[in-house]
């Protein structure tokens, strides 16, 4: 541990670093169980942002109900991370959805139905008005935030905005606080646990570029602005272990929602890429995007230049497929101003893209020739070609004109990997040997979401179930509450 004579010291039980779902139900939960609580929130405003305050609010796992049976949740976990997520993770996930909607009725957070969807059974209220562009004063992510809040309050938590954790205080190997700059000024928080809750990495351009694509500047920051990777960092400077960087949950856009702040972060174009195709700049198909838009946005920001890709589809698509979703792409991708390309016929089409005409016609015939020779078989395309997949969405034929071409852009929302953790949250090294006194949850976590598929398993979700994990296990460290079972 360093010293830093003269700078002030403050002691409490937990620090947890930022406020949004996952270290808000941290501190809460922790502060229920009789412990000392401050969060330090980098955001100065009183709506500080983050991802929560963004958040379409829907608590799912892997897109199914979050109260389904925990056995059939597992299993639903396992699978759509092909066998990613660790045993220990799968189950906490499983058995924690319940439970976390139940302790935040109690903290007074109110859900509805936001339709007859069984994934869209418990939206935080109010919820979004359906619209494009952000929408999120008074919404349900900005009352979570300050329902929470004020529960810690309540219990004589702190919340003190406008403090940047800077490092953890490591006494031969175990944390034992952070040393912040609030107001431009150093000072340290001495404790006997230190929760990481800064949301990912998603908007720090180098992380970026380490682990998910070469080109960050190209990529969409579909996100609150405020994860920068700190307690990554931080962690693995404490020999933390990391998992599942190289991946990300978000969404295809308009490639103009880099300009248009009403083209994110609805509408997504999901629904057309996985009724259609999407092809690169020499209009090939270079990803399967049968696996959905999460994946596709993934491939996209692999490709060396990520601006590069369109998505192409038929009349049939655009009135199918293309208005589905409560902010679909048809009409707001043209009421918004989104640039698309329409022609009569497949040559005009590519003319106008800028592609070489002979070789969309050969891409849209080997898709359509497939989607009939396929028949029952869920493989569309053969393995050595570009694979297509069609067990999860219905690819479509693209036979009838006008025919369309939107320009895309991978919209990022939040790093799926970060810091390896345990049932209990706690950070683990990469011997499995747990760093004493030091959490991580949320978004800053990896291990519980990704894999080979890119399985999205649900941001708030986990938020909310590793935030109760690393309170109680903090707690009952101390002797404050049952041993968690
Ligand atoms: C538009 C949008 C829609 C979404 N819709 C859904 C949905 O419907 N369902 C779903 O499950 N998920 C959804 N998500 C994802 C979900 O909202 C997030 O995964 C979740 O809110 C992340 O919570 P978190 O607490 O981990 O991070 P955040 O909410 O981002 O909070 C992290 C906090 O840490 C602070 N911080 C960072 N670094 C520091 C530092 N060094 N010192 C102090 N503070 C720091 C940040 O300022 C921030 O306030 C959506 C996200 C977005 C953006």
């Amino acid at each position: 541990m360093s010293d830093n004579v003269g700078v002030p010291v403050y002691q409490t039980d937990v620090i947890v670093m930022g406020a949004g779902i996952a270290g808000l139900v941290a501190a809460n939960r922790a502060a229920q169980l009789g412990l000392k609580v401050v969060v330090l929130e980098q955001g100065h405003e009183d709506q500080y942002l983050c991802n929560t305050r963004y958040t379409g609010g829907t608590f799912h796992l892997c897109m199914r109900e979050i109260t389904l049976d925990p056995s059939l949740l597992f299993d639903l976990i396992r699978d759509t991370t092909a066998g990613f997520v660790t045993e220990p993770l799968a189950q906490l996930l499983s058995k924690g959805g319940g439970r976390l909607i139940a302790w935040l009725q109690a903290e007074g957070i109110r859900f509805l139905r936001a339709s007859a969807s069984e994934y869209h059974k418990w939206v935080l209220a109010p919820p979004g008005r359906s619209r494009p562009g952000l929408d999120w004063e008074g919404r349900g992510g900005d009352v979570l935030l300050r329902t929470l809040e004020s529960q810690l309050l309540k219990r004589a938590g702190q919340l003190q905005r406008g403090v940047k954790v800077e490092s953890l205080l490591d006494q031969q190997g175990t944390c034992v606080g952070v040393q912040a700059t609030a107001k431009g000024s150093a000072c340290q928080y001495h404790a006997k646990a230190v929760v990481i809750a800064d949301g990912g990495f998603q908007c720090n351009p180098s992380l970026v570029r380490q682990y998910v694509s070469s080109q960050p500047a190209k990529l969409k920051q579909r996100n609150g602005g405020t994860a920068f990777g700190d307690g990554l960092l931080m962690a693995q400077k404490m020999g933390a272990a990391i998992s599942g960087t190289a991946h990300f949950y978000g969404h295809v856009l308009s490639k103009d929602a880099l300009t248009n702040d009403q083209l994110w972060p609805y509408p997504y174009l999901d629904a057309l890429v996985t009724a259609g195709i999407v092809v690169n700049s020499s209009a090939q198909r270079f990803t399967d995007e049968g696996r959905g838009g999460v994946s596709v946005a993934n491939a996209v920001a692999q490709l060396d230049d990520p601006l590069s890709a369109m998505c192409v589809f038929d009349e049939a698509i655009w009135k199918g497929p293309g208005k589905n979703g409560l902010i679909a792409a048809n009409p707001h991708l043209v009421n918004e101003g989104a640039t698309i390309f329409v022609a009569p016929t497949l040559q005009e089409l590519a003319l106008k893209a800028g592609w070489d005409p002979s070789v969309l016609q050969l891409t849209v015939k080997a898709y359509n020739e497939a989607l009939v020779a396929a028949g029952a078989s869920t493989v569309l395309m053969p393995s050595d070609e570009v694979p297509r997949h069609n067990k999860k969405y219905k690819p479509l034929p693209i036979q009838e004109g006008p025919f369309y071409a939107v320009p895309m852009a991978s919209g990022i929302t939040y790093t799926m990997g970060g810091i390896v953790i345990n049932a209990q949250a706690q950070v683990l090294k990469q011997d499995g040997q747990v760093i004493e006194g030091l959490y991580a949850v949320g978004a800053a976590t990896g291990g519980l979401e990704g894999g080979p598929q890119i399985g999205y398993v649900g941001g708030l979700a986990k938020g909310g179930i590793t935030g109760l994990a690393a309170a109680e296990h903090v707690a009952s460290q101390l002797g404050l509450a049952p041993p968690i079972r």
